[in-house]
């Protein structure tokens, strides 16, 4: 059996080395490192892909989520709501940007922002807010669609893990994850459903003042070459990364084909046992799969994920410790219990290997010593 590991990028390459060596080698042959072809194209296949009008790639995830609160104008102590259950750069950026982060509590099923929350938490001095897309299954949008336009405000979605999900409204017109807000931001980080050799992201929005406003930000606020119109920053995706990705583009659905395969393998070897609730599901969006999450109950969850790693499972915890509760987020605002649902996810999710690679006889053998861990 292959060495089982979160994330197998290795045994992945191999199917598409031809490709992606051919790509990165076209690259240095026309020594157009920055701003090449390479990255026209790739950009140009991504709005396809997507459905974007406009995809503006940029140097990560991080990057994308802080250009697009710049290309929105917002002012310090403007305030944007964003879910106390995710990674980190969320709220980073708001509050590297001298915003003021909101945070909210999640679903316990889903594990995505929570409307209630959210609409509790608006105030006069909301301006955007940010759902994450948490795991690859889209937030509720529709719902979160109308509660901001009821309010003025705009959504930016964190489709960091999500690109390729789909969400269908009520009307039957359907949306891939990042296109649906005023703006949608993901990355291209290795391990991501997308990802580079390097680090990498995208900006995704309909609106071409937006899009112009964006794309200048994230060049030095340069519009016209050494003319700065406002104060940018530096984040290129590079166009080495941009011919890894192009070579893998074209084969993203059938990686979200095999992420959900693994995950219905798991689904089916969980479900029913009292200690395993498997990843809930929202009807409107299907769901990618960055990670399998599962919520263990009436386990002591580290011994477990220790069996399992004796066993030579890795299993990794996201996230362990709400934003709300991090040392650097310290807030008189919050404490400890303000988010209970968030709070109750971060003490007993587990998340399994999630990839493109994983066999059945792996399957067998993580399902096999999961259960066997839990059940005792
Ligand atoms: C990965 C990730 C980011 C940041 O992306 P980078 O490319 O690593 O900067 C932001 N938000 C979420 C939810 C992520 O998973």
């Amino acid at each position: 059996m292959r060495k089982i590991q979160m994330v197998d990028l290795q045994t992945q390459y191999q199917h598409i080395k031809a490709d992606i060596d051919r790509g990165i080698q076209e690259v240095i042959d026309s020594a157009s490192f920055v701003k090449g072809r390479k990255v026209a194209e790739f950009q140009e296949h991504l709005e396809q892909y997507t459905g974007a009008k406009h995809v503006i790639p940029v140097g990560n995830g991080t990057d994308a989520l802080q250009i697009a609160l710049m290309g929105l104008g917002l002012k310090p102590g403007d305030e944007v709501i964003t879910p106390t259950f995710t990674f980190i750069a969320t709220a980073e950026v708001v509050a590297l940007l001298g915003l003021t982060p909101v945070v909210v509590d999640v679903e316990w099923e889903t594990m995505n922002m929570s409307l209630d929350s959210v609409r509790r938490a608006i105030t006069p001095r909301t301006k955007a807010i940010v759902p994450v897309h948490l795991f690859g299954q889209c937030a509720d949008m529709e719902p979160l669609m109308a509660l901001a336009k009821e309010h003025g405000l705009y959504i930016v979605e964190d489709a960091c893990q999500a690109i390729g999900a789909r969400y269908t409204f009520s009307d039957g017109r359907t949306a891939q994850a990042g296109t649906m807000g005023e703006i949608g931001c993901t990355s291209f980080f290795p391990s991501k459903n997308l990802g580079c050799y390097g680090d990498g992201g995208a900006i995704f929005t309909n609106d071409d003042d937006l899009a112009a406003r964006m794309r200048a930000i994230a060049n030095h606020g340069m519009v016209v070459r050494y003319h700065h119109d406002m104060i940018g920053v530096n984040s290129r995706l590079d166009s080495i990364q941009a011919a890894v990705l192009d070579a893998k583009l074209p084969h993203l659905d059938e990686y979200i084909a095999a992420r959900q395969a693994a995950a219905e393998y798991y689904d089916r070897a969980f479900s029913g046992n009292p200690h395993l609730l498997i990843p809930g599901r929202l009807q409107a969006s299907t769901h990618v799969f960055h990670q399998y999450t599962l919520r263990l109950q009436g386990v002591d969850r580290d011994r477990v994920r220790e069996l399992l790693q004796e066993a030579g499972i890795p299993a990794m915890i996201y996230y362990p410790v709400p934003l709300h509760m991090q040392k650097a987020y310290q807030d008189p605002r919050y404490r400890e219990g303000d988010f209970p649902t968030a709070e109750r996810l971060a003490a007993c999710v587990l998340s399994l290997p999630m990839h493109t690679e994983l066999d059945e006889e792996q399957l067998a053998f993580i399902t096999e010593n999961v259960l066997n861990a839990v059940n005792g």
